[in-house]
């Protein structure tokens, strides 16, 4: 990797610093610093991984297929989890509602009390 300071070739992969450089890394800019000048810099990949796997696209199917089976399978449990919360929100709105139905029912008990003072009247 060539410096973009010094010019030379010894610039290597650093490791990733903080939440900005694992985010950029999903774009394929990896840390890297060179040994010459100490110089810290954010550069692209260079695709050295990609020839590797072009002449195993077995092993890159079989990736990309437990990638995929991986996603599914969180998918599948974010899904579960968004139905139990949705479960809980319906069954708390069921209670909130019937307690409170079961107040105004309670509240709405003097009249019969008072209709039964109305026939002696
Ligand atoms: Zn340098």
């Amino acid at each position: 990797m060539l410096c973009p300071k010094c010019k030379t070739d010894q610039a290597s992969r650093s490791h990733r610093r903080g939440p900005l450089e694992h985010a950029i890394a999903f774009f394929g800019f990896y840390p890297y610093r060179c040994r010459n000048c100490k110089a810290r810099f954010v550069s692209l990949r260079p695709d050295t991984a990609a020839p590797a796997s072009a002449n195993r696209p077995g092993v890159e199917r079989e990736i990309k297929a437990t990638r995929s089976a991986m996603a599914v399978k969180r998918k599948r449990r974010e899904l579960l989890l968004y139905a139990t919360a949705v479960v809980l929100f319906l069954a708390f709105l069921y209670y909130v509602t019937r307690e409170r139905t079961a107040s105004f029912e309670g509240s709405l008990t003097p009249p019969p009390a008072f209709r039964s003072t109305d026939p002696a009247c």
